[in-house]
């Protein structure tokens, strides 16, 4: 599919409908699921009549916004009103929310046309969606890999042109990560630029929505529309919502030297020796575009991984709490007494992750426990913290690889949840710091696979990131590749 710009202007000049795009995107969608199972739900009535009203403010002689008739992926563990939301677990299999969440409300009103809910690792706990317990979503780029996670789903969704762009949530990398693998653009913002209010919550000190796109401008333009303040999310920040897409330029040059820091605990050691190549020659090639390059040193994010993983656990152990068989989904209908509804509508709710992840948070924060672990963590985020505050003093923008691998086939990692953890050492210090991180495609491997670039930004650096993201990927084409579906 055509990106929201070109999509826009066949609109306005009625060389073709909403209705006839949306439709392209749902053939595509029956046309692929079966091999590439990136859609939980596919709501075709209602995309078509939310085309249909698109149509109808045009033949009216209507302005219509830039997202108006734009077919949209959301991730399954966004409320949507009267639209079943599972988060890929059992235990809201037959959730109906009776609200939708903030960002959809307002993609809706913008006029955008929702084809689906996308799946997702459990609860959004995972690398590679596989931890769903419905559907492993394929890679598009080589259908027996993992398209990453846990926003496995949007990222293969628009990679595979299933729709133009799609929302994820990342926790600790899962917008970036499944980008990176995937080929496609994908954004984390700031902490509380875009509001929580109806995502179902893991870890929500670490939680944010972002968008996933084919090109920055199309993240760009998403974002703008499902950022900004909201009552309804308390650490919902109030700050003005630049347009994001208006500010993009194709080079470097016109502003104050660009100072670029390559994090150079993320390079060597661990890293795919091709994923480093790639991003060494992205790095030439933003100082060719006028970028002063210098090394930082992050001593404190070889503990991220570690402190995420205290922290993320604790959090979803007290988030996960309300899923009792009373207020929502799923109740064990063998139990004949209070708490055997309770252990039983778990036990047989939560997969094998996140009963992991309950299981550490709880005994992280039990008392006798808590301040060796919990505590310990929060202090060692703060550690993060300063790393970071220090390397913006003398950069605007931090460098690494999105993730040390491209995508590994399916089951390689299931049974050793260490190394699937580890797929989110680069990604995990934004979210535990609260920054903006972009990932971006900057080559491919000799297998075919995409790999990913991370620019990360300081606090509400969002305009600046995608201005350096769009100047390099407007000097690439890595983004115009398309993966054949075979
Ligand atoms: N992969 C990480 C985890 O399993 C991050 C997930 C996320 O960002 N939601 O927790």
């Amino acid at each position: 599919m055509a990106s929201i710009r070109e999509l826009h202007e066949q609109i306005i000049s009625k060389e073709r409908s909403a209705v006839e795009i949306t439709q392209e995107a749902l053939n595509r969608i029956q046309e692929l699921e079966p091999k590439l199972h990136s859609f939980l739900t596919v709501t075709t009535e209602q995309a078509l009549k939310q085309a249909q009203a698109v149509d109808a403010k045009i033949a009216a002689g209507e302005e219509i916004g830039i997202l108006a008739g734009i077919p949209i992926g959301i991730k399954d563990n966004l409320c949507t009103k009267g639209i079943v939301t599972t988060c890929a677990s059992r235990i809201l299999e037959n959730f109906v929310p009776p609200y939708e969440s903030t960002v959809t409300q307002k993609l809706a009103d913008a006029g955008g046309v929702m084809v689906g809910k996308t799946n997702l690792d459990e609860f959004a706990m995972g690398s590679s969606t596989e931890n769903s317990a419905y559907q492993v979503t394929a890679n598009p780029w080589d259908l027996s890999r993992v398209p990453g996670g846990s926003s496995g789903g949007s990222a293969a969704a628009v990679a595979a042109d299933e729709c133009v762009v799609s929302l994820g949530s990342d926790t600790g990398g899962s917008i970036r990560q499944p980008a990176s693998f995937c080929g496609v653009v994908g954004m984390k913002p700031t902490y509380g630029l875009v509001s929580r209010y109806g995502l179902v919550a893991y870890a929500s000190s670490l939680d944010q929505i972002g968008p996933f796109g084919r090109s920055v401008e199309d993240a760009a333009i998403l974002l703008s529309a499902i950022a900004g303040y909201d009552p309804q999310d308390s650490t919902s920040l109030k700050v003005k919502v630049p347009d994001y897409a208006a500010t993009l330029k194709p080079d470097l040059k016109v502003r104050k030297k660009l100072r670029i820091g390559i994090i150079t605990e993320t390079l060597g050691e661990g890293l795919d020796p091709e994923v480093e190549a790639a991003v060494t020659k992205a790095i030439d090639q933003l100082q060719e575009l006028g970028a002063e390059i210098h090394p930082i040193s992050c001593p404190s994010f070889r503990y991220g991984l570690p402190t995420y993983y205290i922290i993320a656990p604790s959090e979803a152990s007290a988030n996960l709490a309300r899923y009792d068989g009373v207020k929502y989904g799923l109740r064990s209908p063998d139990a004949d007494n209070l708490l055997s509804m309770y252990t039983r509508t778990r036990s047989q709710g939560f997969g094998a992750e996140v009963k992991r992840r309950i299981m550490i948070g709880t005994y992280a924060l039990s008392a006798g426990y808590y301040d060796a672990y919990y505590l310990k963590a929060q202090k060692v985020r703060t550690l993060i913290k300063k790393d970071f505050e220090k390397a913006f003093q003398s950069v605007d923008v931090l460098i690494s690889p999105t993730a040390p691998t491209t995508a590994f086939r399916a089951g390689e990692k299931t049974t050793d949840p260490l190394s699937m953890y580890l797929n989110d050492l680069m990604t995990i210090p934004a979210n535990l710091a609260g920054l903006p991180g972009i990932s971006l495609p900057c080559g491919f491997d000799s297998k075919g696979l995409p790999i990913g670039l991370q620019m990360v930004g300081k606090v509400l650096g969002e305009e600046q990131l995608f201005q350096v993201a769009y100047a390099y990927e407007q000097s690439t084409n890595w983004h115009l590749q398309k993966p054949k579906i075979a």
